[in-house]
């Protein structure tokens, strides 16, 4: 403990380190941003100045905060934006909400609206309503004859697919939707009556929508600025769960990354941000210009400060590269999306990787089921570049073997997991795995006993990390709440450092943050419940009542 300096603030509570001894205190004492002192009640009193603020947080319990590394941040803010249907049990309830919003919208002017069901997932769209469908663009005209509206539609990631929109006759008027329109791209759908007229109804079967690009060109498009102040509100809400640090993993689209900036700029980004670049490039001539020109200042550990630093870049390896056209051609339309949403594939993987290698460009690419074509690709690179110190990071990782998970090891790449996404939501497209492949899912346990840097993240589907300590605890499915892989399962313990003190290293700042130890970041939440001790039934139960960011309060506390 310094004893020269007095503390800023002093918290009273059960507070737990997360340090490698998991050690526990009863107070904690903050100044200059960084952790002064921890111990017993008597100790850090010792610190107390005569300016010093005292919370007594007795029976709550203190935490390193959340770094959700996974988290697609400013889509949590975006889904705020537009006017929001929750609640609307049947089509007329929908009908008399797009009513009310003719009055407060000029004429001519389009209404947007969020999916149809229940946030934040719209897994019940349109299943939740009375009469299991969505509106028709007759009923819909009924409601607003003179105004484009839209219903729009959850995309695959957040919501379940097939994902459902609806729009009026004026909106696919303006969209030039008739009988002989036809999409051209696959896995869309428009909805036909006997008559084979649009009844303004459309079905979207890819993960990664592109309706509102390939039909739905009239449709109002989040601008810059509404990314800006999808960032802003995000900021809010998750610090409301605890979270104080987040990595954006799957790459930033130009806006995004230039949201987080204008934000660093005008001092309101209060949450600690790892960002990670997209690719925009077109082909491999132009990936090299960019590696060896442009991106120089993000080489490395990239640039910026401990509030927000910019390292490296999302390389796609999998994905559907049907939808590139599409997407190339509207680069800066992502959609629900904050990344480009260019897909890859590993040959191409390979080459980019090896470029971005010898720029010393971090690469992050997306593993999800695809983790054994990954690992001989970076086999082949680690021969060539020691890839351990770039600190490369396998995202999205759900379908493993062992084998696999070794190289990782072996090769030194880390690896961040979306728990709530693979086993919670997502559990369904695994039917067919045995039972040692379940365990296998999502593969937190195997990767710690490895001592492969592992972390988690969100996924924004939903944005509480309580879900995902949820789901590594239980590895519940959510339809039949079967356990997927009991084996797989790790204690509250291991699953919050998941989520709390291992994501430090995916910036290089495991030496300052994470741990609520003298000198590191004074990063921590405030929770109802003691998080190590809830029962698994209990842990969603639980709630943040304060948030705290280099020593300052950026929620609470209540
Ligand atoms: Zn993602």
């Amino acid at each position: 403990m310094r004893k020269s300096a007095a503390a800023e603030k002093i918290l009273l509570g059960n507070v737990h380190l997360l340090d490698a001894r998991s050690m526990r205190a009863e107070a904690i004492a903050v100044a200059d941003g960084r952790v002064l002192a921890v111990g017993s009640r008597t100790e850090v009193m010792r610190a107390r100045g005569s300016a010093t603020e005292v919370y007594d947080l007795t029976g709550s319990t203190i935490i390193p905060g959340f770094n959700d590394t996974h988290a697609h941040l400013s889509v949590v803010g975006l889904k705020t934006l537009r006017p929001s249907l929750a609640g609307a049990r049947s089509i007329s309830d929908i009908l008399s909400r797009v009513a009310e919003l003719t009055r407060s919208t000029p004429p001519g002017e389009w209404i947007v609206t969020m999916p149809v069901g229940e946030p934040p997932s719209y897994f019940d769209s349109p299943s939740g309503l009375l009469e299991k469908r969505m509106p028709t663009r007759d009923e819909l005209d009924r409601a607003a004859p003179d105004h484009p509206v839209y219903l729009s539609s959850a995309g695959g990631y957040w919501g379940q697919m097939p994902c459902y929109s609806a729009m009026n006759s004026l909106g696919l008027k303006r969209n030039g939707i008739d009988r002989n329109s036809r999409p051209s791209a696959t896995g869309i759908e428009i909805l036909r009556d006997a008559n084979g007229e649009p009844t303004g109804v459309f079905a979207e079967r890819n993960f990664v929508g592109v309706i509102e690009l390939d039909l739905l060109r009239a449709v109002p498009r989040f601008t810059a600025g509404d990314r800006l102040e999808g960032l802003r509100r995000a900021l809010a809400l998750c610090h409301a769960k605890g979270t104080t640090s987040i990595y954006e993993g799957h790459g930033c689209a130009p806006d995004v990354v230039s949201a987080f900036r204008k934000l660093r700029e005008t001092g309101e980004l209060t949450m600690r941000s790892g960002i990670v670049l997209g690719a925009t490039w077109k082909d491999l001539d132009e990936s090299e210009i960019v590696m060896r020109d442009w991106l120089s200042a993000f080489r490395e550990r990239g640039f910026g400060d401990a509030m927000l630093r910019i390292a490296g870049i999302f390389v796609p390896c999998t994905g559907d590269t049907r939808i590139n056209p599409l997407i190339r051609r509207n680069l800066t339309d992502l959609g629900w999306s904050d990344y480009v949403r260019i897909m890859g594939s590993p040959a191409e993987f390979e080459r980019v990787s090896m470029l971005a290698a010898r720029y010393d460009l971090r690469v992050h690419t997306i593993g999800s089921d695809r983790l054994s074509e990954i690992v001989p690709i970076l086999e082949r690179l680690a021969q060539l570049y020691p890839i351990g110190e770039r600190r490369w990071v396998v995202e999205h990782l759900s379908k493993a073997s062992m084998s696999d998970l070794i190289a990782l090891q072996r090769i030194g790449v880390s690896a961040t997991l979306i728990p709530a996404h693979t086993v919670w939501k997502s559990a369904y497209r695994y039917v067919d795995l045995t039972d040692e492949e379940l365990d296998l899912l999502c593969p937190a346990k195997q990767l710690v006993e490895l001592g492969v840097p592992v972390s988690a993240g969100t996924d924004a589907t939903p944005y509480d990390p309580l879900m995902c300590l949820w789901a590594m605890t239980t590895r519940q499915e959510r339809t039949a709440r079967r356990v997927i892989g009991p084996n797989g399962r790790i204690s509250n313990e291991a699953a919050l450092r998941l989520l709390t003190v291992n994501g430090a290293w995916l910036t290089f700042e495991e030496n300052v943050k994470g741990p609520l130890l003298p000198g590191y970041y004074a990063d921590l939440a405030v929770l109802a419940r003691d998080p190590l001790v809830t029962r698994a039934d209990e842990i969603l139960d639980n709630s943040c009542l304060g948030t705290m960011v280099a020593g300052r309060w950026v929620y609470g506390p209540n």
